[in-house]
């Protein structure tokens, strides 16, 4: 195939870390998922923006995958390159006055890594995700949320690739939602503005939070976190468990016992497995309280619309 041949002089002309027919499993936390045609690990700025121009001036197919810990990646895999940004990561400090501190963080960067560094001048905010093996662009993507708290209060500006440009925007209250930030395009970095706090309170809120995480989610197993955003009138998870599917498995996936708005690969699960308890769990909600389920965890190579719908 002539684009691959060309990607490949790309980035090998560029010195940029890639590899080739990459299985993706390992790059999500459910450990499922077939071969991307290319991975590539921009490990700045500059070499995420020149993959992407290249990328988008040929229109070779793209996504990009932060931590991979709200994604399915279909059996097949994905006939595309996936720009896998954890090792673009890094903060430094914009301003610190003693009530605020500003840092503008690379979006690859681990929120546990943001929590340490904030911690480490004494400023707090994050503690909410403690444990959530997730991204700072993931999180700001997904507007990743826990115990009433989102990954929105702490933006203040977000440094956007979008056709062609980047872009830095400070978002307003309408460009979040529920689990999603809605401005088009590739995070690159981000400021966040995070409060002064006591280190003695830092730690309390980090023992509670993982302590209410622990008793309440399968923390050590395998899974993608949600599957479902909760719908207006409740939560997804006692929905499910209304319906009976508490610790139904099909093939090596099964809805946690624990957590009915988790699924947790066995061992060796496939995604087409996982789908099909998505799907049984979305209809047999319906049909019973005429509630539509709407995914949370993101898909890729996998034909979405049965599911969202
Ligand atoms: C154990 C566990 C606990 C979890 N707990 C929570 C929780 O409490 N609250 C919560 O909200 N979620 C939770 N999740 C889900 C998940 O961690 C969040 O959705 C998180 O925000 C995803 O971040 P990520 O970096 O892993 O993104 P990925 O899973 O890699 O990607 C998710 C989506 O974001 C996009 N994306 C990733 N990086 C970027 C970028 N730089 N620019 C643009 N788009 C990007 C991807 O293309 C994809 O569409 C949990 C997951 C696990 C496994």
């Amino acid at each position: 195939m002539q684009w691959l041949k060309e990607l490949d002089r790309f980035f090998i002309e560029e010195g940029f870390e890639f590899l080739r027919d990459v299985p993706l499993a390992p790059y999500t936390t459910i450990k499922i998922g077939g071969p991307a045609k290319r991975a590539i690990f921009p490990r700045s700025k500059e070499e995420l923006i020149k993959t992407l121009d290249f990328l988008i001036e040929r229109q070779i197919p793209h996504y990009v995958i932060g931590g991979g810990s709200n994604l399915l990646v279909a059996d097949s895999g994905f006939f595309g390159v996936v720009l896998i940004l954890t090792k673009m990561k890094g903060f430094k400090i914009i301003t610190e006055d003693g009530q605020t501190l500003v840092m503008r963080v690379l979006s690859g960067t681990k929120i546990n890594e943001i929590i340490a560094g904030a911690r480490k001048l004494g400023y707090g905010g994050f503690e909410f995700l403690a444990g959530v093996p997730a991204t700072l662009g993931g999180a700001i993507r997904m507007n990743a949320g826990a115990f009433g708290i989102t990954t929105s209060a702490f933006v203040r500006k977000v440094e956007i690739y979008e056709g062609n440009a980047v872009k830095e925007i400070i978002p307003s209250d309408h460009d979040w939602t529920y689990r999603s930030f809605k401005v088009p395009g590739i995070i690159i970095s981000a400021e966040l503005a995070l409060p002064k706090t006591d280190e003695r309170e830092i730690q309390r809120r980090l023992r509670d939070f993982w302590e209410r995480r622990r008793r309440t989610q399968p923390v050590a197993e395998r899974t993608f976190g949600s599957t479902f955003k909760n719908p207006p009138c409740c939560y997804a998870g006692a929905l499910i468990e209304e319906v009976g599917l508490k610790g139904f498995r099909i093939g090596n996936a099964k809805i946690s016992e624990k957590h009915a708005n988790f699924i947790v690969n066995l061992g060796e699960a496939r995604a087409q497995d996982v789908l099909e308890l998505i799907y049984l769990a979305k209809t047999k909600v319906y049909e019973r309280f005429q509630i539509f389920l709407e995914p949370e965890v993101k898909f890729l190579g996998i034909d979405n619309e049965r599911l969202c719908n």
